[in-house]
């Protein structure tokens, strides 16, 4: 997708600090981390929300979401996992994304 952020992070043509990438998904550092550990887990694929994803889709980004956490050594305390979906969840970027968020301590429920 032309415009899109992700997509072009996905492709190299967006400078981001890319942890990990394969055939199918990337994960790279949040630009205004919400906590001391933010990542995003992205599809290479433009998919715009959680709705239009497939299972294997999600299935491997949050399989790779939990694996991450461990390697960031925020596994052992807890972290959060969170899909924006559309305006009142707050999503800015239509490109489906988790967030991985750890080293402090989180409030439920959430804002
Ligand atoms: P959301 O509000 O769920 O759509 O989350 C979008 C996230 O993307 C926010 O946490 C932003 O800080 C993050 N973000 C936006 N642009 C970039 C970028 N160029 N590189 C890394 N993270 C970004």
């Amino acid at each position: 997708m032309p415009n899109c952020i992700f997509c072009k992070i996905a492709e190299h043509n967006l400078n981001a600090d890319i942890i990990y990438e394969d055939n199918d998904i990337v994960a790279f550092r949040d630009l205004k981390p919400q906590a001391p550990t933010h990542l995003l887990l992205i599809p290479r694929e433009h998919i715009p929300t959680i709705e239009e994803a497939s299972p294997a889709i999600l299935g491997k980004l949050m399989s790779k979401a939990s694996e991450l956490a461990k390697k960031e050594g925020i596994s052992a305390k807890g972290y959060r996992t969170v899909i924006n979906c559309r305006d009142y969840a707050g999503q800015s970027v239509y490109h489906l994304h988790v967030h991985l968020l750890g080293g402090r301590w989180f409030h439920w429920p959430p804002g």
